[in-house]
């Protein structure tokens, strides 16, 4: 559920600056306040997913250990696709 949530903060966060970059042409204040909404969004949700998305048995932080051992093309894709902890490696799915 966390993920999820992470997901569409992260996806409001891209929609903030493709708006904004939509509007650099014709409304240069509208371009600024949706990039900083965007920057503001993005950072907020990184920092809350970090401390949030913790194994169940272990308590580790596993959205900062994907952060830091995969590239950053890929490590969003990885942390949703995991299965179990790379810390402990029980599965994130059992009670
Ligand atoms: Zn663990």
């Amino acid at each position: 559920m966390e993920t999820l949530i992470a997901l569409l903060c992260l996806g409001m966060t891209l929609l903030c600056f493709l708006l904004g970059t939509m509007l650099l042409v014709t409304e240069i204040q509208l371009f600024f306040a949706f990039i900083a909404c965007g920057t503001f969004l993005g950072i907020v949700t990184i920092g809350w997913m970090i401390n949030v998305l913790r194994c169940p048995h272990c308590q580790v932080r596993i959205a900062w250990i994907m952060i830091k051992a995969r590239s950053h093309t890929s490590w969003l894709v990885d942390l949703v696709a995991l299965e179990a902890c790379p810390c402990c490696h029980r599965t994130l799915m059992s009670p």
